[in-house]
């Protein structure tokens, strides 16, 4: 059990419009943060540089302060503080990755696109789940030396234990084992200097104290490298929460065809925050508590993270209609 202050944070890539999905995980990190007395982090994942926009990152800001989910602390920017920024905090990253080098957790590799894709069609054509073959784990420091001074450009890998079992403790699915043999060497690193999710994701909940994690369900697969990182690092691992993702009525995942996904659509047709708040918070409610309008501060006040069911969330905007 962790015995650090409750620490949580929401951690949008500013790539589209700021999602309800994203509002959801945020309501959720925001109501167990408050409940135990503890803070509530806004992290901005902009280290996809081709893909993230300031105007994407305002949007998300914007709708986080409009549903009253503000959070507690950031780099100050003279006003009310920023975020946390990815981009900002590629030195941090970089000192990290280099550590894991010189560890041996992770290693360079040059391999081109052409070979990467030759090696995955061999591997599918083989029926077996494609991964990194390896081929760089086996080169020489000369080797490593002579392809560095030809400027040949490469991207560092984290290594995975090539027997055993790694378990996942989820706090609504309990264990979940995942067999190392099938767990990719994941790139941490890319070749242009910057950090891939992975990477800056756990270095960044560990420097920010983050004791609970709670994101989408698509991030489970990628637990058992997080888990890995934080053992070769040496650094407690926070509890693990994957959340189900809002669906439509028919169970499919939630797109723009059948409502719209973005929060600042329901501001800007004129949704008061509190429905907004009370459509999200049936997510998280009993379902004894289903009928009932409620305060932020009740949500907060009757958080328990059981509540959310793994059947997926159903996202259905009469309800809206009925609460504005
Ligand atoms: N940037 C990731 C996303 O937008 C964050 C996932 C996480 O919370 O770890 O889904």
């Amino acid at each position: 059990a962790i015995t650090r202050p409750v620490r949580t944070r929401v951690a949008p890539s500013p790539t589209g419009d700021p999602h309800v999905g994203t509002a959801y995980i945020a309501l959720i990190n925001y109501c167990f943060a408050k409940k135990h007395g503890g803070e509530f982090l806004l992290r901005i994942e902009d280290t996809d540089q081709a893909r993230s926009t300031p105007q994407s990152e305002k949007m998300i800001l914007e709708s986080l302060r409009w549903l009253g989910l503000s959070w507690d602390e950031g780099p100050d920017v003279g006003g009310p503080h920023g975020p946390y920024r990815q981009s900002e905090r590629s030195a941090i990253y970089t000192a990290h990755c280099d550590q894991l080098l010189a560890d041996g957790h992770a290693f360079k590799c040059y391999c081109t696109p052409e070979k990467l894709a030759a090696s995955r069609a061999a591997q599918m054509a083989a029926k077996q789940p494609p991964k990194y073959d390896g081929a760089c784990l086996s080169l020489t420091a000369d080797d490593i030396a002579k392809l560095d001074s030809e400027g040949v450009s490469h991207v560092v890998r984290m290594k995975i234990p090539t027997t055993g079992t790694c378990i996942v403790q989820d706090t609504l699915r309990g264990e979940i084992a995942f067999e190392y043999a099938v767990v990719d060497m994941q790139v941490l690193m890319k070749s242009d200097g910057l950090p891939t999710y992975h990477l800056a994701n756990v270095v960044d909940d560990h420097l920010m104290g983050i004791t609970h994690v709670m994101r989408g369900e698509e991030w489970i697969s990628s637990a058992p490298k997080h888990l890995l990182l934080y053992q070769y690092f040496g650094w407690e691992p926070p509890v693990l929460t994957h959340l189900p993702l809002l669906r439509n009525a028919d169970k499919s995942k939630l797109s723009k065809r059948k409502n719209p996904t973005s929060i600042l659509y329901y501001q800007r047709a004129g949704y008061l925050p509190q429905a907004m708040q009370n459509f999200l918070g049936l997510f998280i409610k009993s379902a004894s508590e289903e009928d009932e309008k409620t305060s932020l501060q009740t949500l907060i006040d009757e958080f328990d993270v059981h509540n959310i069911s793994l059947g997926g969330p159903v996202f259905d905007t009469s309800k809206l209609d009925w609460l504005n």
